[in-house]
């Protein structure tokens, strides 16, 4: 058992810091000493249980770290490694053999299941009672995280690693959907609707590809200047125009090779799809509500289109995260710009800055104890 702090969820909706002791590293396991973790968006609907994972509970799946201690059976992982944490995946069946591990069939017991995969509690509260964690492969709100070491990511050291957390989750859905999904080609163009650090990453990674036209479409201003400033060539505010109106307009009337959907809204997915040419395709990244559903029109809808739902950015965490770090260290992918750092203690503060849109990724730090 560890003695460690963090930021529990016993009511819906708020974070409480409280002790907590974590189990000892079991065969495939490591302990990682937090160092900052990124709040997304799935922690909220957690935390308001609008996404059920079982409460009391420990949340934050973007966490970043130094590895404590090891399992028995840990091969590629050393205490000192740095890490970047990501989610959860079984490694044997057909999809992760595949490395489509995104898809893994275990992906619901192992990353919302809130315990191990025999039952066992992975971390306890002060009264000895078991506190649900491993969300989404993590629990990163937290000193300590005790995870599987297919999970954690060895990442250099002479990287700031507190900033590298979000890599884990919203940045490699955003950039990978780009990259590993839609595969754009040089000069052709991609319009990205939500400009939340998701839209944002795949902007970026629109531009790495060398997309000619990348339009932004939201509805906030602030952000649609940062998308312009990371490689937006259009952005259309939703408040004063119609997206497919101007995305039509900047396409010479045929609409675009490809769209990001990134905002969970049916009537957006709609404009995503709405917003194709010919032949083009759409993914779709947005987590919407449980009861969500989406009306396309079917005769527009042949003109050889594509729909397609996309997790995690398709990506293989292991090699993806080390190439967004390349990137990020080369320039062309400054997710610094949209950080803006807290203390963990200030974690329903940094909730409520990215609810109000005032920050568009919080990064919680625990306390730099032992
Ligand atoms: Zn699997
Ligand atoms: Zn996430």
């Amino acid at each position: 058992m560890r003695a460690a702090t963090a930021a529990v969820v016993r009511r819906p909706g708020a974070f409480d810091l409280e002790p907590i002791e974590i189990d000892a590293p079991r065969q495939h396991e490591v302990l990682v000493r937090i160092v900052g973790c990124g709040l997304c968006h799935t922690d909220l609907s957690a935390r308001d249980q609008d996404l059920p994972f079982k409460l009391p509970a420990i949340l934050g799946h973007e966490g970043s770290g130094i590895v404590e201690q090891v399992g028995a059976g840990v091969t590629r992982l050393r205490p000192g490694d740095a890490v970047v944490l990501s989610y959860a995946y079984c490694g044997d069946c057909e999809y992760c053999q595949d490395d489509r591990m995104a898809y893994c069939t275990r992906n619901a017991r192992l990353n919302f299941g809130g315990v191990r995969v025999d039952g066992s509690a992975l971390a306890r509260d002060r009264q000895g009672q078991p506190l649900s964690a491993r969300f989404i492969g993590q629990s990163a709100f937290a000193t300590h995280a005790l995870v599987l070491e297919s999970n954690a990511i060895r990442v250099p050291t002479d990287v700031p690693l507190e900033l590298m957390g979000p890599l884990g989750c919203s940045m490699q859905t955003g950039a990978g959907a780009v990259i590993n999904a839609l595969k754009p080609g040089r000069g052709e163009s991609i319009a990205i609707f939500g400009a939340g650090s998701v839209g944002l990453s795949a902007i970026m990674a629109a531009r790495i590809a060398g997309c000619a036209t990348i339009i932004a479409i939201d509805k906030n201003a602030g952000r649609l200047g940062i998308a312009a400033e990371l490689g937006a060539t259009l952005t259309i505010n939703t408040q004063v125009e119609d997206a497919l109106v101007a995305i039509r307009a900047a396409t010479k009337g045929r609409g675009v090779h490809y769209s990001v959907e990134c905002t969970g809204a049916p009537a957006v997915l709609r404009q995503a799809v709405d917003s194709l040419r010919a032949c083009g395709v759409c993914a779709s990244l947005g987590v919407a509500g449980h009861q969500a559903e989406v009306q396309l029109h079917m005769n527009r809808f042949l003109f050889g289109k594509t729909l397609r739902g996309v997790t995690e950015g398709d990506s293989v965490p292991q090699r993806f995260i080390p190439q967004l770090i390349d990137w990020w260290r080369d320039g062309t992918f400054p997710f610094d710009r949209l950080v803006s750092y807290f203390s963990l203690a200030q974690l329903n503060e940094a909730a409520a800055a990215c609810a109000s849109g005032l920050a568009i990724k919080a990064i919680v730090q625990p306390p730099h104890t032992s």
